[in-house]
């Protein structure tokens, strides 16, 4: 659902897209999403690298 936002800094891994956003408070959130149809994987994090952490060890269940 929340594909749609956008990002800046996104980068791939695999079927999920991991980008940087602001949460309207001019506060960074960054945000694993997956890009597979119907996965519906997409989780925020305060972190880059919590983000990209959970972006590589994803296991899309669509594939
Ligand atoms: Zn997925």
């Amino acid at each position: 659902m929340s594909a749609n936002r956008r990002f800046r800094s996104v980068a791939r891994t695999g079927p999920v897209q991991v980008g940087t956003s602001y949460d309207g408070r001019g506060r960074e959130k960054h945000t694993a999403a997956c890009t597979a149809p119907r996965c519906g994987f997409s989780t925020d994090y305060d972190s880059r690298a919590a983000a990209e952490l959970a972006a590589r060890t994803h296991r899309c269940p669509v594939r």
